[in-house]
């Protein structure tokens, strides 16, 4: 299916214009990938070129010829920096992988994080991961913690445990309780957290003052703060409107640098007026970042905070049971009504879009396409039957689930907005998906200056890809499937994925961790 390939030993492409008078001694490299239109979104280079890799760098990006060890065909096909998602729940070895087939060399969990995070540093460096990854540090384990006197574990399912429950979610936290949260954070952050995750929409009842005060902590700290906001709901009061302003109001007061996640699925069909004001923020220069992934779809627990209260249908736009499904089935009444009581932390797919009908699709596609905003997944792990999979588990089994952006959120992007709907360039669309990510992070992150390029001195995180035949292929109903078109993945100069198949026994991914660290 794929007509590259990777030559023998010693094996020379002469590109290069002109004979081979002018160099006789093309330079040699471990890895050399020829002949593909290499996209750099930094330096805005879209052109034919040459990459000439040793050990974990890029070393060269030139039109003259070069040698390899490894010689990568890349004619035709698109050499991109490797992908980045901010926004990545499944830090497993088998989220990961699914992830690499996607495109992406850097999958980060910021929105939510974890704690203690040298327990998550700890146990990746242990097992390995195929792809670069890191954490912030999650207010939420740190809220129940302290108010529900508990010891956190670095782990989704120890906080899908207290995930519907009031305890932590609905009071205000006395003064000694945000000094002790906010002593847990700065654990976090001193252990090399990238910023701290403010789950606040599953802690609507959180003090204002509390979340202010931890993102003063954050500046303090000059690393980003990464929030879903705390309504979800059209109908004001409590409205997704609000919950921006709060996020951007406390950015602007705090001088911290912060990210909304999810814009798409927290604005719901409001994403005119609070794109509106996210841009008009930024404009006035105020450090607010964005995101959104896409998908008319989220995913959550279905047991969380944002399904409760007697107009919450209403909040969300007109959603009935049959807009929540789990495990690729909708939902009737009684099923939502059973899981809610009996299952809270059942994760569901709720289509709050309905993106066959072409206004929609548009409401989505303003989200995606905001002017300056970046691309992630919000993916999470794969489960068979509710239960998670050992992580170790490869291949996927076809009756694996998750939220399809789990497997296809980076294809999917270039494929619809890209190729078929042609509202962004490539190098466009590039930016959003490497050097975008990479930018937010690098000021915190001094790791991430090196990633999201095509330069040399850049860490060798490439993706090659066919524009032509790039796709996602995991669906609601059967979300297990790994995206196509993407021919060759590099993570830190080692071959990951080649000639479209993932290699097992390799682990090239490293630890990203705030400057301190
Ligand atoms: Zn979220």
């Amino acid at each position: 299916m794929s007509n590259s390939m990777i030559l023998g030993i010693g094996a020379l492409l002469a590109l290069a214009c002109g004979g081979a008078a002018a160099n006789p001694q093309p330079a040699h490299y471990d890895i050399a990938i020829l002949g593909g239109r290499v996209i750099d979104p930094e330096t805005g280079l879209d052109a034919i070129r040459n990459v000439g890799i040793r050990g974990d760098r890029i070393v060269a990006v030139a039109e003259a010829a070069m040698t390899a060890t490894t010689v990568i065909d890349a004619s035709g096909r698109v050499v991109s920096p490797g992908f980045i998602d901010l926004h990545a729940h499944g830090q497993t070895v088998l989220a990961a992988r699914m992830q690499a087939l996607d495109g992406v060399t850097t999958a980060l969990e910021l929105e939510a994080g974890v704690l203690p995070v040298e327990d998550f540093y700890a146990q990746r460096a242990d097992q390995g991961r195929p792809i670069n990854y890191g954490t912030a540090v999650n207010w939420a384990s740190a809220r129940i913690a302290v108010l529900m006197n508990k010891s956190p574990q670095a782990d989704i399912s120890w906080f899908m445990q207290q995930f519907s429950n009031p305890a932590w979610q609905s009071r205000l936290a006395t003064e000694p309780e945000v000094e002790q949260m906010a002593k847990l954070v700065q654990e976090g952050l001193d252990q090399g957290a990238l910023g701290v995750g403010f789950l606040l929409g599953y802690a609507p009842g959180t003090g204002r003052k509390e979340y202010y005060r931890m993102t003063q902590l954050a500046a303090r700290n000059s690393v980003p703060t990464f929030t879903h906001a705390r309504f979800l709901s059209m109908l004001e009061p409590d409205s997704s409107f609000e919950g921006t302003q709060e996020i951007i109001a406390t950015a602007a007061g705090t001088g911290a640098q912060v990210h909304i996640v999810h814009l798409n699925s927290i604005s719901l069909r409001d994403i005119g007026i609070v794109s509106s004001m996210i841009a008009g923020a930024r404009e006035r220069g105020v450090r607010v970042t964005t995101e959104a992934y896409p998908y008319g779809a989220g995913s959550t627990g279905i047991g969380a905070a944002m399904f409760r209260g007697p107009d919450w249908r209403e909040r969300i736009g007109g959603v009935t049971a049959g807009s929540f499904d789990v495990d690729g089935e909708r939902l009737s009444e009684d099923e939502l009504a059973r899981l809610q009581r009996e299952a809270p932390g059942t994760q569901t797919v709720l289509h709050f879009l309905d993106t066959t009908n072409p206004r929609d699709q548009q409401l989505l596609d303003q989200a995606v396409l905001f002017s300056g905003g970046v691309i992630a997944s919000d993916g999470g792990d794969w489960t068979v039957a509710g239960e998670p999979l050992p992580p170790a588990t490869w291949p996927l089994p076809e009756g694996a689930w998750s939220h399809p952006r789990s497997a296809g959120t980076f294809a999917r992007f270039l494929r619809q907005y890209v190729r078929e709907q042609k509202s962004l360039t490539l190098l466009a669309a590039i930016e959003r998906i490497t050097f975008g990510p990479a930018a937010i992070m690098q000021e915190s992150a001094p790791q991430l200056r090196q990633k999201g390029r095509i330069q040399p001195g850049a860490d060798a995180d490439i993706v090659v890809f066919d524009l032509a035949r790039i796709t996602d292929n995991a669906t609601y109903a059967t979300p297990a499937q790994p995206s196509g078109g993407i021919d060759y993945v590099l993570v830190n100069g080692e071959l990951l994925v080649a000639e479209g198949r993932l290699d097992t026994a390799v682990m090239p991914g490293r630890p990203m961790r705030n400057e301190r660290r």
